[in-house]
């Protein structure tokens, strides 16, 4: 039965997800709770939504990043040259 774990494991068989905020059971293609309109992800195999990467929280923290480390290169090292 080693093939039928695997394919369990790949394609969970739920018809419907809980939030992972508030356990509230949902369609498998809504992204947003109705309750507590926290993101959903897919499925994952316990039948629980994953949260979604926030990805402009990481764009944001990416360039704030960039313009510092920018900022003191400029500020420390290009000044003296
Ligand atoms: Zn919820």
């Amino acid at each position: 039965m080693k093939w039928l774990k695997r394919k369990d494991k790949k394609r969970p068989n739920y018809s419907s997800k809980r939030c992972p905020n508030c356990a509230t059971e949902l369609p498998l293609r809504m992204t947003v709770c109705l309750e507590c309109k926290q993101k959903l992800g897919e499925v994952d195999r316990y039948g629980i939504a994953k949260k979604p990467t926030d990805w402009k929280a990481y764009t944001i923290c990416i360039i704030a990043w960039t313009v510092f480390i920018g900022y003191v290169y400029w500020a420390f090292i290009y000044k003296k040259t």
